[in-house]
């Protein structure tokens, strides 16, 4: 699989690693209940098809970004940012 880098361009997936769904919003600052702060970091969906993620740039600028990938197919719909 090869994954567009927004910094370096395209490279090897095996320069990247996978951070996390990229689709989930964060809690307010100082949003009460342990439950809802477990679940934004640890309950996450396993959905088949088109879908947002987060992923680093490990080997190369080590960037941060968000893409958009193919659970289903590993087929790169294109980055968000
Ligand atoms: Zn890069």
């Amino acid at each position: 699989m090869r994954i567009p880098c927004p910094h370096c361009g395209e490279r090897d997936v095996s320069e990247f690693r996978y951070g996390s769904d990229a689709s989930k919003a964060r809690p307010e600052h100082g949003a009460k209940g342990m439950k809802t702060w477990h679940d934004y970091v640890f309950v996450f969906d396993n959905p088949k098809g088109p879908h947002v993620e987060f992923w680093q740039h490990t080997l190369g600028c080590r960037q941060w970004f968000r893409l958009r990938r193919d659970t289903s197919t590993n087929e790169i719909l294109g980055g968000v940012e």
